[in-house]
């Protein structure tokens, strides 16, 4: 039986390496960090969503083994069965604090939340209305609601103003945002989003996962870069990004969503529930970023660091409002060059190219972190200016 369709796998599976787009994974032999090793040799970095350090940060792992003694190592069970304990309402207290919002649900992933939100609220007479650059999440999310499309070019606001006009005969309408677009770094208009829903009578949803910890003074996310704490309906995140780096992910918002969301979710309803140890350590984390704001404040300073010392070494970076810095190249082979001499220069970034990117617009993606030093980003820098002579002349 299998004969055949293992032969047709073989052959995608060479189509996918003959493109070059065959995925090898890097083996790292460390905890996640600024400093990890790969292949017995230390490594500097630049790669991860860890944006505030927090990956292998000693209180979190002290609070996730205080929180296996006490709580234990699973729930085998979903929530409603029997896998809710009251870390789990703590931790859901936590994150509706955080993002002054009204009530928050956990999921096993922000990849779960998004695609267990649209479909147990709207209908074939509603509407969604969709950045073209959200992420894949929310894209399968909308596949698997019954809502009518509606698709706008990456925050273009005229555009999204033609699609509120074309969407106004539905019943209801939610415009659909990545908080941060993880491939430019851009944060989303969204004081100029909410305007236009107001316009147009619009509810507006924002996955804060690459912005949460990150984008806003203290880390609140798009939200307070705009001034608009409490006001958006429906906030999703993840746990696995600035937030710890370890897994887990929610859906903030409005009271009656989310008592929605608890009652028909799929993937709330039909999944694990949260370990106890990375809900602890989640209910510590937050309490961290109550208490002080000085890792915010080294991640802004070291992204503002990198950015204007690439800048004035001659490199072509994109706007960042966020973590991530995009080194343009344009080139896709040259991308995947850069990317290559830079690990052999011990340092870890990645280069990005179409389809992944739009054509010529091949990049290198450099993600800052608090846990970067200054001599940390210097060294990237200095293999930047090092990679490009080697490959400029
Ligand atoms: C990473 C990411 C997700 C998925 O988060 P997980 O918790 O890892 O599933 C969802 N949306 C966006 C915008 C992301 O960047």
């Amino acid at each position: 039986m299998y004969t055949k369709f293992q032969e047709h796998l073989q052959k995608e599976l060479a189509d996918i390496e003959a493109a070059g787009l065959y995925k090898h994974e890097r083996i790292i032999e460390s905890p996640q960090g600024a400093e990890i090793m790969v292949k017995g040799k230390k490594c500097l970095n630049f790669c991860a969503n860890n944006y505030l350090g927090l990956a292998n940060n000693p209180e979190l792992i002290e609070a996730a083994k205080k929180g296996m003694d006490a709580r234990g190592y699973g729930m085998a069970s979903v929530r409603f069965i029997c896998g809710c304990q009251d870390l789990h309402k703590q931790l859901e207290k936590k994150i509706s604090e955080f993002f002054g919002t009204e009530d928050t649900i956990l999921y096993a992933a922000c990849f779960d939340a998004n695609g267990g939100v649209f479909e147990p609220l709207l209908t074939e007479e509603d509407a969604i209305i969709s950045d073209a650059l959200n992420h894949a999440s929310i894209i399968d999310g909308v596949r698997l609601c019954k809502a009518q499309r509606y698709r706008y070019a990456n925050a273009d606001m005229a555009d999204l103003e033609e699609q509120l006009k074309a969407a106004q005969k539905n019943r209801f309408r939610i415009i659909v945002t990545d908080g941060v677009f993880s491939m430019d770094g851009n944060v989303c208009p969204l004081d100029k989003i909410y305007e236009l829903a107001q316009k147009y009578d619009a509810m507006v949803m924002v996955d804060e996962s690459h912005s949460a910890g990150v984008v806003g003074k203290t880390g609140r996310g798009v939200t307070e870069r705009y001034n608009l704490r409490g006001q958006i309906e429906i906030l999703t995140g993840t746990l696995g990004k600035a937030f710890g780096g370890a897994m887990g992910g929610f859906t903030t918002g409005r009271k009656e969503i989310i008592d929605m969301l608890r009652q028909r979710s799929r993937p709330y309803l039909f999944s694990n529930s949260m370990a106890p140890g990375l809900v602890a350590a989640g209910i510590r984390m937050f309490e961290m970023m109550s208490e002080t704001n000085e890792l915010q404040d080294k991640l802004h300073a070291n992204t503002d660091y990198f950015l204007r010392r690439m800048k004035e070494e001659g490199f072509d970076c994109k706007p960042s409002e966020s973590a991530i810095c995009a080194v343009m190249i344009y080139d896709a082979a040259k991308s995947q060059k850069y990317a290559a001499k830079m690990q052999e220069e011990g340092i870890f970034v990645t280069g990005f190219y179409y389809p992944v990117v739009p054509k010529g617009q091949a990049r290198i993606r450099v993600q800052i972190s608090a846990a970067h030093e200054r001599e940390h980003l210097d060294k990237c820098i200095e293999a930047f200016k090092k990679v490009r002579k080697e490959i400029e002349g």
